[in-house]
């Protein structure tokens, strides 16, 4: 807390208020006010220690629990950030960060051929894919001034598109080579990382080595690479083991954006899932090194993909 007398003048007092601070400590029942000053946390103190201070606005919390803003880990908002900059539905639930580029499909670098491959229309229709570089990307970003923070990982079904005549077939090392320059590129300005969407018929023709080599500049660009699993029917371990295999190879963590047992004759095994995903592989040394996140254990017994609204 700063005891400077000049600092005493702030843009918003936020006050009487219980502090969820981000740091996993336990929200109790102790009271504080919270300021604001050009855009940062400038001060905070228990509760009336600051009500002499002048602040353009001032916010009663009301013993609310007042916490920083939520990072959505895994969303499809590419273009919703450029498009509708407002971002009520995600802002309005307190989240300040998406990570955006999940599952294979970005919405940069791409060029199209013709109409999005599936699942990239998901993101929008053709005219919505305007930005070949990344760098594009984040300039239309920076243009839109959304009202949320914005991370962005590369979609390996994106790059396959700009460098593939049909996706129904491996990529060859020329076209991956292009691809890979594609993602220096997105990493050199400011990109997370990699995903992918093995499971999605656009890229399900991609071997593991067209991964593994494409997954090769993320370690040196400190990126991390995303999968949405091959398969998460009845070969879900190996499509575990796929997805490591990736992350020691390219020296990177591994997130694995759904979890779950998918169909009637899977159930049941999700004991044996998070087990493998704690210890079962016989590299457990190597294994140790990635950091593994599990972003949803599906509580439901159905799950669903795309659900698009088609107007004629
Ligand atoms: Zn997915
Ligand atoms: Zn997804």
């Amino acid at each position: 807390m700063t005891d400077c007398l000049a600092n005493r003048t702030v843009d918003t007092l936020i006050t009487d208020v219980r502090l969820a601070d981000g740091s996993g400590a336990p929200v109790t029942d102790e009271r504080f006010d919270v300021a604001l000053r050009d855009g940062r946390i400038h001060a905070v103190a228990p509760a009336g220690a600051l009500a002499g201070w002048q602040a353009s606005q001032r916010i009663a919390g009301r013993a609310q629990v007042l916490s920083p803003g939520f990072i959505d880990v895994h969303t499809h908002d590419d273009t919703n950030v450029i498009r509708t900059p407002d971002m009520t539905p995600k802002l309005s639930q307190g989240v300040t960060t998406v990570v955006v580029g999940n599952c294979g499909i970005s919405a940069a670098p791409v060029t199209l051929g013709g109409d999005p491959p599936d699942p990239m229309n998901l993101l929008g229709e053709a005219d919505a894919f305007r930005y070949p570089t990344f760098a594009a990307y984040v300039e239309a970003l920076e243009r839109a001034q959304p009202a949320i923070n914005v991370a962005a990982l590369i979609g390996h079904t994106a790059l396959r598109n700009n460098h593939m005549d049909r996706l129904d077939r491996p990529a060859t090392e020329a076209e991956i080579e292009g691809m890979r320059a594609q993602l220096r590129e997105a990493l050199a300005n400011g990109a997370l990382g990699l995903s992918t969407g093995l499971a999605y018929a656009n890229a399900n023709a991609a071997p593991t080595e067209e991964v593994l080599a494409l997954a090769e500049p993320l370690a040196e660009a400190g990126g991390l690479y995303a999968t949405h699993l091959r398969t998460e029917f009845a070969e879900i371990l190996e499509a575990l083991d796929e997805a490591f295999r990736i992350g020691r190879h390219a020296r990177v963590p591994v997130v694995v954006s759904h979890l779950k047992c998918a169909g009637v004759d899977n159930w049941g095994r999700s004991t044996e899932i998070l087990d493998a995903l704690e210890a079962r592989d016989p590299e457990q040394a190597a294994r140790a090194m990635q950091r593994h996140l599990c972003r949803v254990r599906d509580a439901y017994a159905a799950s669903a993909s795309l659900a698009r609204e088609e107007h004629p």
